[in-house]
């Protein structure tokens, strides 16, 4: 029996499909990338923004012809949406077979092994195999929910407040998925280093899974600014496995907006934040979130985004045109007009744009090592996007020349052929102590 994953969201949603995927695969189901051959289709809906729900909700409404083209299939609904709106779905829906709000995720291995109680197939069961994106370079959720406010966002309401898994679990899991193959474990939650389990903070837990055998490369998403403390920065420069980049939300580069937001640091802190991380790390990259057109945001407000992005010479970003959701604070407050939100939408973008692509051309030239994650693609280590020409397999390391950035991405050629992992770690804390 094949299950099908559609995942709308953010990297909470695709861990999350990950992990349900797993469960689905313990009760003897296989992935699969094509509708039409699955039994069990499970949509992993985002109620972020209205857009994203709103496009679940469409394909679930198709759903029900794919679900009458064969007895026995099921439509399973999880996540952000299926939890803010289940009653709703479950009127509007009535062939949907389970929905499981973002809340219950822990519960679904349970569900789902109800759920398939049920079936009434009898195609044969293959061995499960973990799925490609989750192979090279893993997700691992170490909590769930979020104990911040920020006005605009619909997270705390419906995924709720922070629960952290314990040290151990978490070891256990990554542990698993260097066994299935991956390199690369990237730690997430909501504000994922606010971590703390037991005696435990988020910098034990880093070093903890940077000493897992078989892990080359650890990333963690998405940290919140007030959390990354000394002792988070200093474990990041010096723990060789622990890449040197970062994806840190500013929000904004007005304080008036970032007080408004909710935010719990202004502006000067946060450009402080970074210039200690560029000193302890040289050459780390960072890459933000930014909203534009929040209620009561001035011309004045937009400019102080816009001079933060030359300052803090972000090497890429997410531009958000505020939106209200329903259930937030901020959505009783009046909004901008939506071609203002636009315009300053694209003029944002133009300049992350621009700064991105002036910081990603000076790396043609260099020849940073690349983890191969499919065919001919993969990362450096401070999570650039790499085109590979050359012969190279998914898992191997290689060490790649720069011939060409564009605007999402760098091309290259393998220099040398390809290095292992070991050789990399050599040259790596030779560069790290300025010997050699
Ligand atoms: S920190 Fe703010 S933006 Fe991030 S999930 Fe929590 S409430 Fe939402």
């Amino acid at each position: 029996m094949k299950f099908y994953v559609r995942t709308y969201g953010c990297q909470m949603n695709v861990a999350d499909s990950n992990e349900m995927g797993r469960h689905l695969k313990a009760n003897g189901l296989v992935e699969t990338q094509d509708p039409e051959e699955a039994s069990v289709f499970l949509v992993n809906t985002c109620t972020v923004r209205q857009h994203a729900e709103d496009r679940a909700f469409s394909e679930i409404g198709r759903l029900r012809h794919w679900k009458t083209k064969r007895p026995g299939r099921k439509i399973v609904v999880t996540g952000c949406a299926a939890e803010r709106t289940r009653e709703y779905l479950e009127d509007r829906f009535p062939f949907l077979d389970l929905v499981v709000g973002a809340k219950s995720i822990e519960d679904f291995s349970q569900m789902a092994a109800q759920l398939l109680d049920r079936r009434e197939t009898d195609e044969e069961l293959d061995y499960a195999v973990p799925s490609a994106d989750d192979r090279i370079s893993a997700f691992v959720t170490i909590m769930r929910g979020c104990n911040y406010s920020c006005t605009y966002c619909i997270v705390p309401s419906v995924r709720g407040r922070e629960i952290y898994h314990s040290m151990e679990q978490i070891l256990g899991e990554v542990r698993d998925r260097v066994a299935e193959g991956a390199r690369e474990i990237t730690l997430l939650g909501q504000t994922v280093n606010s971590y703390r389990h037991g005696s435990y903070r988020f910098a034990e837990l880093l070093e903890g899974v940077a000493n897992v055998d078989g892990v080359d490369r650890v990333r963690f998403i998405s940290p919140h600014p007030y959390y990354m403390s000394d002792r988070v920065i200093e474990t990041m420069a010096e723990v060789p496995e622990i890449c040197e980049s970062l994806h840190l939300p500013v929000q904004s580069g007005s304080n008036k907006m970032l007080r408004q937001m909710m935010r719990n640091y202004t502006r000067e802190q946060y450009v402080s934040l970074i210039e200690k991380m560029r000193k302890a790390m040289p050459g780390m990259t960072l890459s933000t979130d930014i909203i534009v057109g929040f209620p009561g945001e001035t011309e004045a407000d937009f400019r102080l985004t816009l001079s933060l992005i030359e300052e803090a010479r972000f090497d890429w970003g997410f531009i958000f045109k505020y939106s209200p959701r329903e259930g937030t604070p901020a959505a009783s407050l009046e909004c901008l007009p939506q071609e203002l939100i636009e315009e300053r939408h694209r003029e944002c973008l133009e300049l992350l744009d621009r700064v991105a692509l002036e910081k990603r051309s000076k790396l043609v030239g260099t020849t940073p090592e690349v983890l191969v994650e499919e065919d001919n693609f993969g990362r450096t280590r401070t999570n650039h996007k790499v085109h590979i020409t050359g012969n190279v397999a998914p898992g191997e390391q290689v060490r790649v020349r720069i011939t060409n950035a564009q605007r999402a991405t760098l091309q290259g050629v393998i220099e040398n052929g390809n290095i292992t992992f070991e050789n990399f770690r050599e040259e790596d804390s030779r560069a790290r102590t300025g010997a050699g």
